[in-house]
């Protein structure tokens, strides 16, 4: 059949016929070929093939409803899933067909109808015209909308939303789209299923999103709609639902909403809102839409301040690092301290390590700031030491981070040394969680450091799980119960975690500091236990450096010379 089409001239318009009936496309042929170059097909499938082959020549599609095999139904609806032909106009051709058949071409993107017999001029005229209308349209789509979803091209959804927040006062809601995943499905699916689902996607959404004004394609599966503002929690139960049953349930869709936009920003900054308000709940099952309301703002504002003060902050000093003293169990003597980083911030005040650490955990910066802190610390011990003081040794955090920087221990000793420190001033605290990956790694930085003289202290034990392998391991030398062992046992006056823990530290030669001790109940407990150490509120809190040297000098003065020489 191919054979016998011709060899496609520029000039005139091409025009795939899908006929079965040899002699309906026979007299089409001998009517048309004048002005049309034509393309012949006896049967559905052999007309799509055409079409994928001639997407970019045909200008026009006459198709037969009923033919064997593919009908002219499915036809259209394969259509639909080709790229580069859902545009290409279709005529239906009719002789016998009902009113629900020609509904039914018209819902599947059919744009006319001729019918038989075929009046020529009226054909000729009604192709034309359709074609024209087409190529006009396609230019000014080709600016205005995106051909995939019918959804306006990103410059111009940002454009009519500018336009509209800045010429009304009315309330706004803006929303974005996401699929979360789309990458790793398209490649599975493949590229005319994903854009069948996006297509499905942005359609269902105009639909079911309430009094929505417009909707853009801001890049390949982020779509963006403007909405009247809805009062309440409409959102989670509207869009989780808007696809229906039968879509993929394999595409996870994530929702940001943007709430009452401000009139005064940015088309541009609303979208990023929304987006931002996305990745907020991707890493959440039940979540479907992410809301930037004014906490969130504010959330958002504090992060970015975090980032963008931080060199600077590291720069002017803002960092201050506090200690909170470590006593003896037993005596009432100070035998340590833990340094404790805050930060001085410019703009937000006075914020605690549990606001920017996690941040820094995650952005890198950490890694610098405990070198920062490694070197306060020296400093701080050094200038005791010069002007007389006797200080105690100083423990110092360290992150998962931290043990990738190349030399981790190497460039510790060196600091120390060049601050002319004892090695057993300082303490390196780990913490449990951090062993979940790279054990080996960090073993080996702990087991350098160990044999070089710092003590290491496990951190946090008993908050999750520690393989008890770690212990030794780490060359653990003293084992930090968590905070949440003495507020459970607080609450339950029940110490039998508290009590094993210390057991398992004595038949590991370890010793054990409490932390979070609050109350003289959970002191004396301790006491009675056998746990060696106690650092918690009840004896202080962290405290800057102005508060912490006169705090070491009163048990200097109160306990004689020599009793910072029995401690650890
Ligand atoms: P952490 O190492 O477990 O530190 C103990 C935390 O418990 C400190 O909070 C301390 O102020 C608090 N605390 C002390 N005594 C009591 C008490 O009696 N009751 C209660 N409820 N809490 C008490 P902070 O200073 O806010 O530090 C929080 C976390 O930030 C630290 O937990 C540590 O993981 C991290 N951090 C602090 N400074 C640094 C640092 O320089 N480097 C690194 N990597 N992490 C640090
Ligand atoms: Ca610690
Ligand atoms: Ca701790």
């Amino acid at each position: 059949m191919q054979a016998s089409n011709p060899v496609i001239s520029s000039e005139k318009k091409t025009l795939l016929i899908v006929e079965d009936s040899k002699m309906n496309r026979e007299i089409l042929k001998e009517l048309l070929s004048d002005d049309f170059n034509i393309l012949l097909a006896h049967n559905g499938l052999v007309g799509l093939d055409l079409m994928e082959e001639h997407k970019k020549s045909i200008s026009i599609v006459l198709l037969d409803i009923f033919m064997p095999e593919c009908t002219g139904f499915d036809f259209l609806e394969r259509k639909q899933t080709m790229r580069g032909c859902q545009t290409i106009p279709v005529i239906v051709m009719t002789a016998s067909n009902t009113v629900e058949d020609e509904i039914r071409c018209l819902e599947l993107g059919a744009s006319d109808f001729i019918s038989k017999p075929y009046n020529t001029e009226v054909m000729k005229n009604r192709i034309r015209s359709i074609i024209n209308l087409r190529e006009t349209s396609s230019m000014l789509n080709r600016i205005e909308k995106d051909r995939l979803t019918g959804l306006y091209s990103k410059e111009v959804f940002l454009h009519k939303v500018s336009n509209i927040l800045q010429t009304t006062q009315d309330s706004y809601d803006l929303i974005c789209s996401d699929i979360v995943n789309f990458r790793r499905m398209s490649e599975r699916y493949g590229e005319n299923k994903s854009d069948l689902f996006l297509r499905n996607l942005a359609q269902s959404l105009m639909k079911g999103i309430p009094d929505i004004l417009l909707g853009g394609r801001i890049s390949t599966d982020i779509f963006c709609f403007l909405l009247r503002h809805q009062d309440g929690d409409w959102a989670e139960a509207t869009l989780k639902n808007v696809l229906g049953k039968d879509h993929p349930a394999s595409f996870i869709i994530k929702y940001g909403l943007v709430p009452n936009v401000d009139h005064a920003l940015p088309p541009k900054t609303l979208t990023n809102h929304a987006t931002c308000a996305i990745k907020n709940i991707k890493g959440r099952f039940d979540a479907t839409v992410g809301i930037y309301d004014e906490e969130f703002h504010k959330e958002q504002q504090r992060i970015a301040y975090i980032e963008e003060g931080m060199l600077e902050g590291l720069k002017n000093r803002e960092f201050k690092v506090y200690y909170q003293p470590k006593h003896s169990a037993t005596e009432d003597v100070i035998v340590a301290a833990e340094a404790l980083v805050r930060w001085q911030h410019p703009k937000l005040g006075f914020i605690g390590p549990n606001i920017f650490i996690p941040l820094f955990e995650r952005n890198g910066f950490i890694t610098q700031l405990d070198l920062y802190v490694w070197e306060e610390v020296c400093r701080e011990i050094r200038h005791c030491i010069e002007v007389g003081f006797s200080i105690v040794p100083i423990s110092v955090n360290l992150s998962r981070l931290d043990f990738d920087i190349p030399n981790l221990a190497e460039k510790i000793i060196a600091l120390v040394d060049k601050y002319e420190i004892d090695h057993s001033f300082f303490h390196v605290e780990v913490t449990e969680s951090m062993c979940t990956d790279n054990v080996e790694q960090i073993a080996e930085t702990c087991k350098k450091l160990h044999d070089a003289g710092f003590l290491i202290e496990l951190d946090d034990f008993g908050s999750g799980f520690t393989a008890l392998s770690y212990l030794s391991q780490l060359n653990v030398d003293i084992l930090k119960l968590d905070v949440s062992l003495m507020q459970n046992a607080k609450e339950t006056r029940n110490y039998s975690l508290v009590r094993y823990a210390i057991l398992l530290a004595e038949s590991m030669k370890m010793k054990t500091v409490a932390e979070g001790v609050e109350v003289e109940e959970q002191a004396a407990a301790l006491r009675v236990l056998g746990c060696d150490y106690i650092q918690g509120y009840y004896y202080s809190k962290p405290l800057p450096q102005e508060e912490f040297e006169p705090y070491l000098l009163e048990y200097e003065s109160s306990k004689g010379e020599d009793y910072f020489n029995r401690i650890f």
